[in-house]
């Protein structure tokens, strides 16, 4: 049986295969966060920059940056 992990965003509880860690700086704090599919998509259309990296805990993982202000 595989566990399910609840997105920080959504609170949908998904499989913890389907869950991507996103990673952002938030005054100089690096800030991680479990998201499903879809809230990873949103987060990524609104920063203003996305790079992919190797999560922590997650082969698949996003780096984003807030748009400057
Ligand atoms: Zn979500």
């Amino acid at each position: 049986m595989e566990d399910t992990i609840v997105c920080e965003r959504c609170g949908s509880a998904i499989p913890a295969s389907r869950m991507k860690e996103v990673m952002y700086e938030q005054d100089r704090r690096r800030v991680t966060e479990q998201l499903c599919p879809s809230c990873l998509d949103t987060v990524m259309g609104e920063s203003g920059q996305v790079r992919g990296i190797v999560g922590e805990r997650k082969a698949a993982a996003a780096h984003v940056t807030p748009p400057p202000t």
